[in-house]
């Protein structure tokens, strides 16, 4: 089996790719290193079963794969919104490239959507059903409407040129080989911490989110690849349903490191959903699949990456 992985030098995508591999698959990673890094993959560099291509996705490519996850588009709002034109155009144009790949060589195609498609939502928890509540014109729309227009050239793909389509829902995943400056909360707060800083909460921090550690994200994306159903062309929730507001994930991050830990209060940016949480029943039904990673035992391993990154910045004087 060839499998491209867009974005495979990121976060995700690193983790994707070390597991595609480690299943026995061709792996051909594909990415153009703005939140990724050689890195995060450098392990696998000399692998005979993976290669990597610098290439960005909204030009198109032609590769010879039998299966594509649409990974490549900053999930950060701190970087998505650094270029939000470029970010519109890696989700439509960078969408469009990968599924007239996929129609070409007739490839299965997973696409990396996001619960950013329900917005700030008024139906709680989110079922695939909801259509979300977006602003289409605010600071976040860039990512949240991209992913919106790739999910319907999934489906409009699907539809008119029949092209085996996969669509899954993340809801806010971490864990390690996320970026020190990555500007998402769970690495904000960790890296602050061990860095003796107080911690950043947006807004009075009852806001909530649900956070899924990578590992389980990642068999949700496999599953949901390698799964034929009816249905299973229509999006599917991959996240974990334990919903924590901002002041108790800083106060769990506390009981990690073992000592009280300092907050900042600074303004909640525009538009900044104030509850999320998956119902994963759908996941559960069609793929087998829940999460199996807790919250703490996620942040120990979490706390213990990052642990050693900014232990070495500190020593080299390297912030
Ligand atoms: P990330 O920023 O670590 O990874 C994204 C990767 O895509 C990076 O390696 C980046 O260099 C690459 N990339 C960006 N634009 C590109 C382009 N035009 N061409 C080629 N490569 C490009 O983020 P992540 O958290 O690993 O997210 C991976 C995917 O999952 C994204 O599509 C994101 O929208 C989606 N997602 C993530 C989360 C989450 O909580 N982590 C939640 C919802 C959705
Ligand atoms: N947040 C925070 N402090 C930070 C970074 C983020 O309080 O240093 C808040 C942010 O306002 C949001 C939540 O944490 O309410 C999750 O933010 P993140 O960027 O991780 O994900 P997203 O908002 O895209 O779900």
């Amino acid at each position: 089996m060839r499998i491209l992985v867009t974005g495979g030098a990121g976060f995700i995508g690193s983790h994707l790719c070390e597991r595609l591999i480690a299943d026995g698959g061709e792996v051909i990673c594909l990415d153009n290193f703005f939140t990724g890094r050689k890195a995060n993959i450098e392990h696998l560099l000399t692998h005979p079963r993976f290669e990597l291509v610098r290439h960005d996705v909204t030009e198109p490519i032609l590769l010879e794969v039998d299966q594509i996850y649409n990974l490549a588009c900053p999930a950060s709002p701190v970087h998505y919104q650094y270029n939000p034109i470029k970010t519109v155009k890696t989700n439509v144009m960078g969408t469009i490239n990968m599924l007239g790949l996929a129609k070409r060589v007739k490839a299965r195609i997973l696409q990396a959507s996001t619960s950013e498609v329900y917005g700030d939502p008024i139906q709680h928890p989110q079922v695939e059903s909801y259509w979300g509540n977006v602003n289409p014109i605010g600071l976040r729309s860039c990512y949240d409407e991209g992913k919106r227009v790739a999910e319907t050239l999934m489906m409009d793909y699907h539809r008119q040129s029949s092209v085996d389509t996969r669509i899954v829902r993340i809801f806010n995943t971490y864990g390690t080989r996320m970026l020190e400056n990555d500007g998402r909360v769970v690495s904000n707060f960790i890296v602050q911490a061990l860095r003796g800083e107080k911690l950043t909460i947006y807004g009075d921090g009852t806001q909530t989110r649900s956070f899924c550690y990578v590992s389980d994200l990642v068999e949700g994306l496999v599953r949901l690849m390698n799964t034929e159903a009816d249905d299973i062309h229509l999006p599917v929730n991959i996240g974990n349903p334990g919903e924590f507001t901002m002041k108790e994930l800083a106060e769990k991050i506390g009981e990690t490191l073992g000592r009280k830990l300092e907050i900042e209060y600074l303004p909640l940016p525009q538009d900044d959903p104030k509850q999320r949480q998956p119902n994963i029943e759908r996941a559960k039904k069609l793929l087998g699949w829940e999460p199996k990673v807790p919250l703490a035992e996620g942040l120990k391993k979490t706390v213990e990456y990052f642990g050693k990154s900014v232990n070495a910045d500190a020593a080299s004087g390297n912030r």
